[in-house]
């Protein structure tokens, strides 16, 4: 009998990670013989998983903080989109090859077009934060033809290698890098992004001044759990329109499931067992 495919995801630390629940509904859904897990591996362990993916049977799997950067040392092969982007979060093995996709940002510019449908065509975004995640985001609002992103990390210089790289290869979109966020009230952008972890734990403090946000700005938060942050509470008090990033999560699973498995994954089935956890989730209110 041949042993089931296994998929994960590796991190360190992996917290309540939704993607087991929706990637193991849809293997279920469609009768493949899978399962997806979590690997929980410090840095000095990443060499031994790699050696042990033959013998463990493991086809693919999601890569989050902190390796997104780090690990295409591993890899044979990265698509020219994760390279551009600079952050891999999909890898599939084939054979002996593994291969590097980054399915963060298409699974973000279609969940924002799906909430916000008008799109941001030569609009102006603010984005907060310049890691992975951040990265991926600029390149899709780039890649729909944003007028300009303006980007804020606490680390300016972060901030302004991002700011460089969209400038370097989008010739339709100017970006540049802030080291304020009072430069959000200056700016009053169509759209807000928070792609900073800032906001998953209540204690965090808001993002922004409140007076700053007014309801001409789209507020998107990638955080999914809790489902609604301070921020996407003051956006919705303000009267902007908001979204949280289960839809991003739902559809960049999507994305890295049909890679692996080359069949059109069960969006309704991942969408519910996403929904499913969250109501479950200790965070969520
Ligand atoms: P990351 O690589 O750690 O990047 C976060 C960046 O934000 C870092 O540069 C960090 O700086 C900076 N930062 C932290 N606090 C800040 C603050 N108060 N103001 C400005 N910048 C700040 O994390 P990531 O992988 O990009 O993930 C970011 C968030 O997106 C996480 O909450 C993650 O769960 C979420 N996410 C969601 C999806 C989805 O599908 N919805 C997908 C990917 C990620 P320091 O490193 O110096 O702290």
């Amino acid at each position: 009998m041949t042993p089931p495919k296994i998929y994960g995801l590796i991190g360190y630390p992996l917290k309540h990670s939704f993607s087991p629940a929706m990637h193991n509904a849809a293997f279920k859904a469609l009768n493949i013989d899978a399962e997806y897990r979590l690997f929980e591996l410090k840095i000095e362990e990443l060499r031994r998983f790699f050696k042990s993916l033959t013998a463990k049977n493991i086809c693919g799997f999601n890569v989050t903080i902190p390796y997104k950067e780090g690990i295409k040392v591993y890899l044979n092969e990265i698509t020219e989109e994760a390279s551009l982007i600079g952050a891999v979060n999909t890898v599939k093995i084939e054979g002996d090859k593994k291969i590097g996709y980054n399915t963060d940002s298409e699974g973000f510019l279609r969940h924002l077009m799906d909430v916000y449908k008008s799109g941001f065509y030569n609009k102006t975004a603010f984005l907060i934060g310049a890691g992975g995640a951040a990265k991926a985001v600029a390149y899709s609002l780039a890649k729909m033809r944003v007028g300009s992103i303006i980007i804020y990390d606490k680390l300016t210089q972060r901030a302004r290698a991002l700011s460089k790289k969209i400038n370097d290869n989008f010739k339709s979109c100017g970006s540049r890098a802030v080291d304020s966020m009072d430069e959000l009230l200056k700016v009053n952008p169509d759209l807000l992004v928070n792609a900073t972890p800032v906001g998953m734990e209540e204690a965090d403090p808001l993002l922004i001044d409140p007076d700053k946000l007014t309801p001409r700005t789209f507020v998107y938060d990638l955080i999914y759990n809790p489902a609604q942050t301070k921020l996407l509470r003051l956006a919705r008090d303000k009267g902007c329109g908001f979204s949280n990033g289960l839809g991003m999560l739902l559809y960049q699973g999507m994305l890295s499931f049909e890679k692996w498995t080359g069949k059109n994954a069960p969006q309704e089935v991942m969408r519910r067992a996403l929904e499913e956890k969250l109501k479950n989730a200790k965070n969520n209110n």
